[in-house]
């Protein structure tokens, strides 16, 4: 049974600590690796043309090969479920986030006083911001729709201690 004890301390250990304590749980207990297997690994699936049926639509099938279930997508930067992933699945920007000089939301930011105004600010004043491809605010939703592209680069970052001023 979870204990509120373990909780807190789950919530309050680095990333990397349980990187590796999920490691030497699995290698300690085969049921935990199944588990942890079963959550986040997935079977990679291949497009085939079965010619044996006249339809010539492609199916799905899987070739054995295992990999990451959960990804992030490079487009909405949002993690995604591989197993779940379609045409319509993911809704983002093609281009850039600009600084929307013409609209009025900048027009009592004195730079002297407030600071710089640039990119930083986007995530708190996504307002103020706007997309090249739709001409849109920051805060709308994407103008493109797809399928999720995963970043295999993609690793959460650790953590950094905090530095005391
Ligand atoms: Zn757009
Ligand atoms: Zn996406």
């Amino acid at each position: 049974m979870p204990s509120a004890e373990l909780d807190h301390a789950i919530d309050h250990t680095l990333l990397s600590r349980l990187q590796s304590l999920l490691k030497q749980v699995c290698d300690a207990s085969p049921e935990a690796r199944a588990l942890v297997e079963e959550e986040l690994l997935a079977a990679e699936s291949t497009t085939v043309i079965d010619l044996t049926d006249d339809d010539d639509i492609p199916t799905q099938a899987t070739n054995g090969v295992k990999r990451s279930r959960y990804a992030i997508c490079e487009q909405c930067k949002e993690e995604f479920d591989i197993t779940e992933n379609d045409d319509e699945a993911c809704q983002h920007h093609t281009g850039e986030l600009e600084v929307d000089w013409d609209g009025d939301f900048w027009a009592d930011h004195d730079e002297e006083i407030h600071g710089t105004i640039d990119l930083d600010l986007a995530d708190e004043y996504p307002q103020g911001f706007m997309w090249e491809c739709c001409n849109e605010l920051g805060d709308s939703e994407g103008c493109e729709t797809g399928p999720h592209i995963a970043d295999e680069s993609f690793k959460p970052e650790a953590k950094k201690r905090r530095v005391w001023e």
